[in-house]
């Protein structure tokens, strides 16, 4: 079989099929793996990310593809979030003694940036999250609301909104708030700050980014496959209307048994040939996804001006800045003279027109404002990486774009994190999709195997809550009276529960599920 990109999706996909056997041939365009989750060499021999990439310790199927693929050693975890505002208060996000979903209340109730009215504000909004364990009713509303307006229905105060909810949600789903689907918003929270006490952990690469995937070229080659980089995929070959091989430069052509299609859906837009959007329906909308943008900016410091492994800033510009030296340690092969700070800015919209030296100059002031011993280093170098196309726009209602990773087309598979996965634009949701994408060729082979992992358990007090509802709802005789009868219980024994939402949302047959997952 061949799988086109050798991004995270290709990767995932090719990894899983040549350990069922298969013999996976995998093309790459460029000269190296990883595709935007990746690093290059600078002319002048220093490493340097695409831009600073984290996992969360809820990405369980991005875990696992590092353990496959022997990278899991060169990842980093941390249980510790800091948060800087301009008034140089300090904000901490730790889990604490309590199980889940208190795990984090102390740290958010000694919070400095954000005052006690913000911070009731959004401990409603949170309670909302849990007694819908992640799924408030008005998230299905047709076409779906945005983050923004999910908030305002819920009473966020200002600064709640830009130093809380933005602060984490533009970091995690790579858009503003009023762009943004509620869903994948509330999804977030669900994941990473309140079912599990490790969800939120973050997860940072030791190593430059490219280095992680030594494993994936090995493992498909021991599997009597290959990986051909510097291979880019200039069409597809169609026979008597069907898909029979692929076209790369100098007229090359290349049959498989199967195509595993892992590239950007632009990319895929423009390769497909008409005849099979019309035949897929699902393949005809991928230009209704739309792209946001990341930007990274790089700072080499004369001298040590940051202890901390990261911080978040607030109210800024720069929204994180990385310090490079002390997460690679030596692994990078560099002297450790100096310092190497990586500051990231998600849907940078306003960036993207700016001349580099005016985003240097503007992100500097900032550097040198948070942290104290930058004012007097040397800036010795800097860099700056625009990706205009980053990721797609979670905005609302966008899942309704995104096709399976099974097509209608005999032999023709995608993957990719704008696939349908449930996930937004990351690490997870592009593995995610390449996982999926080795099943639905699995199970079209008749060979059926599983590789998608399940998301963290819930823990804590989250456990024993839902461990109620899983036992309660699938009985068989849960009748409406017997519903109202739970919610009399609930209300009286465990606090508030809405009610109304409570009966609309066990109705519907999803629901059963999702309580029983
Ligand atoms: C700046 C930036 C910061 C990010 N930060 C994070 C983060 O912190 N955490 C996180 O989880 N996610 C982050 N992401 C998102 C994450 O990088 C992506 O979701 C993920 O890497 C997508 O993987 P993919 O395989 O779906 O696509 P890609 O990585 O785009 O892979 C597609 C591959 O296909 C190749 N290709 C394209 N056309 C052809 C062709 N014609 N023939 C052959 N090959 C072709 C490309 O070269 C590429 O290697 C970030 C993304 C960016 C850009």
């Amino acid at each position: 079989m061949i799988v086109i990109g050798g991004g995270l999706a290709g990767l995932a996909a090719g990894v899983a099929l040549a350990e069922s056997g298969w013999r996976v041939r995998l093309f790459e365009q460029r000269p190296f793996l990883g595709g935007r989750a990746t690093s290059y060499v600078l002319p002048d021999g220093e490493h340097v990310d695409n831009c600073q990439h984290v996992t969360l310790g809820c990405c369980t199927n991005l875990e696992d593809f590092y353990r496959r693929i022997g990278a899991a050693g060169k990842i980093k975890f941390f249980d510790r979030l800091l948060f800087l505002d301009p008034q140089g208060r300090r904000g901490k996000m730790q889990a604490g003694f309590l199980p889940a979903p208190f795990h984090l209340t102390g740290s958010f109730a000694a919070f400095a940036p954000l005052s006690l009215l913000d911070k009731l504000s959004i401990a409603r909004a949170m309670l909302d999250i849990l007694q819908t364990q992640g799924n408030p009713a008005d998230l299905q509303e047709k076409g779906g609301i945005s983050m923004l307006e999910w908030l305002r229905r819920r009473g966020q105060t200002k600064r709640a909104i830009e130093r809380f909810w933005r602060v984490v949600l533009v970091s995690a789903l790579d858009e503003e708030l009023d762009r943004t689907d509620a869903r994948f918003g509330v999804d977030v929270f669900w994941k990473v700050f309140l079912s599990n006490s490790t969800g939120y952990r973050m997860g940072v690469p030791a190593v430059p980014l490219a280095n992680l995937y030594d494993g994936c070229k090995s493992e498909i080659e021991r599997r009597g496959g290959e990986v051909v980089l510097r291979a880019p995929v200039r069409g597809l070959k169609m026979e008597s209307g069907e898909l029979a091989g692929i076209r790369l430069d100098e007229g090359r052509e290349e049959t498989a048994d199967a195509y595993v299609f892992a590239v950007p859906h632009a990319v895929l837009a423009e390769l497909l040939p008409q005849s099979m959007k019309q035949s897929d329906p699902a393949l005809s909308n991928l230009e209704k996804i739309k792209v946001a943008p990341i930007t990274g900016v790089h700072f080499w410091f004369d001298r040590t001006v940051m202890k901390e492994p990261f911080v978040t800033l607030l109210d800024t510009t720069t929204q994180w800045i990385f310090n490079k030296t002390a997460l690679y340690g030596d692994s990078n092969g560099q002297a450790l003279t100096g310092q190497y700070l990586q500051l990231v800015i998600s849907a940078s919209y306003d960036l993207l027109q700016k001349p580099r030296q005016e985003i240097i100059d503007l992100c500097l002031e900032e550097v040198r404002k948070a942290l104290p011993a930058a004012r007097n280093a040397e800036l010795v170098k800097a860099t700056v990486i625009k990706e205009a196309a980053a990721t797609f726009s979670p905005e609302p209602g966008v899942d309704r774009w995104r096709p399976r990773q099974q097509t209608s087309i005999p032999r023709l598979f995608l993957a990719g994190d704008w696939t349908d996965t449930g996930w937004p634009a990351t690490m997870e949701g592009a593995v995610r999709s390449g996982y999926l994408a080795a099943e639905a060729l699995l199970r079209s082979d008749g060979t059926p195997l599983k590789f998608l992992q399940p998301d963290l358990p819930p823990d804590g007090f989250i456990a024993m809550w839902v461990g109620k509802h899983t036992a309660l709802v699938d009985s068989p005789d849960v009748s409406r009276q017997s519903t109202r009868a739970l919610i009399g219980l609930r209300k009286d024994g465990e606090k508030s529960l809405d009610s109304e939402t409570y009966v609309r949302e066990l109705r519907k047959g999803d629901r059963l599920r999702r309580f029983g997952s």
